[in-house]
């Protein structure tokens, strides 16, 4: 049995999704209200200090809050019907290894800070990492103020609705000169570890990754009534828009490309929609071809919409570039675990967002099913276990006296 898997259990029904299944737990919502609850309680029953950064970032110390701080965590939200340990296994190993290291006496030499980054899938408001993405100023505190859910609720009244002020929202230079080096841990979201034959492993670079928001503008009219020559229904471009997706990324090494989420409105079985927005996700090993997979579906899109005498109007929600982890930092890490496997990722994490500030590690729990970002997600206990004790292993080692 893991120390971890209790603490997770506490968690099996805040959010649950009866439709989807799996977990739809979102910044600021009522399930991510009480998981902040519990992490908060969690903390206070260790005596760590818990405080909110300027952007709804939790923080839980043990030592003085200061610079130099060893820091660990992850997030706690998730994606619409999401697995169980995407986030929380990062968070729950944080406090595990807290007990560890009490138990063992161990007396850290630096503060040691466990953190739990808001909305980092980005499943209400759309711009994934959002707290970690404020907090080291990526991301423009105005336009996130603006940016609204799907019920029209924007991010500044949804942070107002907790007690935080939107009008403190965006780069916390403060908070982050407090973080001497952040270690996350993370199921890993593939099939990595298990073709290893290893429970936990390193990360070494995350994919060049962005959002784009593709609206096509039609006319919205009667599906009886109207002849197929008076149409200009924007549905047929958005599907044209799909295939261009999977063309366009396997012509890129490496590449993936996805529409995973498409809203047609008003979103009626006997209306041609007058709009359809079309969500892509696209990831390469580096930039330039990243862009040029969104480039070609745009041109494939804008063709498709033209010959059906429609319009497209294109937005970038979100963009980060490839990550390198720190390899001084990697070094200390598997040296501390006495060698573990290093993989790349094609995953995004708030320690990606961090990575451009302050040395960052992540280290990878295996994932028997290879998939995330649905309920089929899965770590074993015993690798829970070994995820702990690797954690508290490189915690130790990064706030003793002797590093
Ligand atoms: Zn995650």
């Amino acid at each position: 049995m893991s120390r971890a898997v209790p603490l997770l259990d506490a968690l099996a029904d805040v959010g649950a999704d009866r439709v989807r299944g799996g977990y739809s737990r979102h910044g600021f919502d009522r399930a991510d209200h009480t998981l902040r609850e519990w992490f908060t309680g969690e903390a206070e029953a260790r005596g760590l200090d818990v405080d909110v950064d300027r952007n709804g970032n939790l923080w839980a110390w043990w030592g003085t809050p200061g610079p130099g701080a060893v820091v660990t965590g992850s997030h706690l939200d998730s994606v619409p019907g999401g697995g169980a340990f995407d986030g929380p296994l990062g968070v729950v190993s944080a406090l595990a290894a807290v007990d560890v290291l009490r138990a063992r006496g161990f007396v850290p030499a630096k503060p040691v800070a466990l953190v739990v980054f808001a909305e980092e899938e980005g499943g209400r408001f759309g711009v994934p990492c959002l707290g970690s993405r404020l907090l080291v100023g990526t991301l423009d505190a105005e336009h996130a103020r603006a940016l609204r859910d799907p019920d029209g609720v924007t991010l500044a009244e949804a942070v107002r609705a907790t007690g935080l002020d939107p009008a403190t929202l965006g780069r916390d230079d403060e908070s982050l000169a407090r973080v001497g080096c952040f270690v996350e841990l993370h199921v890993e979201q593939g099939r990595g570890l298990v073709d290893l034959g290893a429970p936990v492993g390193v990360a070494e670079s995350i994919l060049a990754h962005g959002r784009w928001r593709l609206t096509l503008h039609g006319e919205g009219n009667h599906a009886g009534a109207t002849a197929l020559a008076d149409r200009a229904d924007p549905m047929l471009p958005a599907a044209s828009l799909v295939l261009a997706a999977r063309r366009a990324a396997a012509s890129v090494p490496g590449a993936r490309a996805t529409v995973g989420r498409l809203v047609p409105t008003p979103g009626g079985t006997n209306v041609i929609p007058s709009t359809v927005d079309a969500w892509l996700d696209a990831r390469a090993s580096d930039g330039p071809g990243t862009r040029r997979v969104v480039e070609d579906v745009v041109a494939a899109a804008r063709e498709a919409a033209e010959a059906e005498g429609c319009t497209l109007s294109v937005r970038e929600e979100s963009y980060g570039g490839t990550v390198a982890f720190d390899a001084g930092l990697r070094e200390v890490v598997s040296g501390a675990l006495g060698g573990v496997p290093a993989l790349p990722t094609g995953a995004g994490h708030d320690a990606g967002v961090l990575a451009a500030r302050v040395p960052t590690a992540m280290l990878f729990v295996r994932n028997p099913t290879g998939v995330s970002h649905a309920p089929a997600e899965h770590a074993e206990a015993d690798d829970c276990e070994a995820g702990v004790t690797a954690l508290a292993r490189v915690l130790a080692h990064l706030a003793g006296p002797s590093c």
